[in-house]
């Protein structure tokens, strides 16, 4: 049987995407063989929301679960890659018509990585988003997962943040700034593993796409 796998993972690397007052992801060989050590070692500083990454509910839920208490199974998944032309905000309208089951993934495949905006900086605050109409439709569909190709899954206007607010209050996690430029629309396993860090509100995963 033929398997086809889609890493939608954006590479952690000094280009990498920043939101706002977030700490840039860095990377600093503490050793290497060309400066005469035995071994390559690495230092990492980065945010728990560096590059591709999960939010759990506790980002934005002040008893919601963190990402360490997640049972293992939300992190496999079947998904559904939607694609929209929508340039601002995605609403429940153009939603309707998905099939889609209780317990699934949806990912947005969106211009923010057909034209290359996710793959690195700077942070732009005009890209396509998820609109409060749209998360209402996730939670009454009862996803499991929400994934958005930036940052963000929703634009920094509302300052109270509603989307993140209504999804993870809801249960259902957000998976940001996949990758989905080579992705064509249709269904998928999603695979995408947080670092178990306890009492972390996200985490940076690999994401991968498999059919
Ligand atoms: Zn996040």
């Amino acid at each position: 049987m033929f398997i086809e796998y889609y890493d939608i993972s954006v590479p952690l690397q000094p280009e990498t995407l920043v939101y706002p007052g977030d700490l840039p992801f860095r990377r600093r060989c503490s050793c290497d063989m060309e400066h005469g050590d035995a071994y390559r070692l690495s230092e990492l500083s980065l945010s728990a929301h560096s590059g591709t990454h999960l939010d759990a509910p506790s980002h934005f839920i002040s008893d919601g679960r963190n990402i360490a208490e997640i049972p293992v199974e939300r992190f496999i998944l079947p998904a559904l890659v939607h694609q929209t032309d929508t340039e601002q905000e995605i609403g429940a309208e153009e939603l309707e018509s998905l099939s889609l089951k209780p317990g699934k993934a949806l990912l947005f495949k969106t211009r923010n990585s057909t034209s290359g905006l996710v793959r690195k900086g700077p942070f732009r605050e005009k890209f396509v988003s998820l609109g409060i109409s749209g998360a209402e439709f996730c939670v009454e569909r009862k996803l499991s997962l929400v994934g958005i190709d930036y940052l963000s899954i929703e634009s920094g206007q509302d300052e109270s943040y509603p989307v993140h607010h209504l999804l993870l209050a809801n249960n259902i996690l957000i998976l940001e700034g996949i990758d989905l430029a080579n992705v064509p629309p249709g269904k998928f396993t999603l695979i995408c593993f947080p670092l178990k860090i306890s009492g972390a509100e996200a985490s940076p995963v690999r994401a991968v796409l498999v059919r």
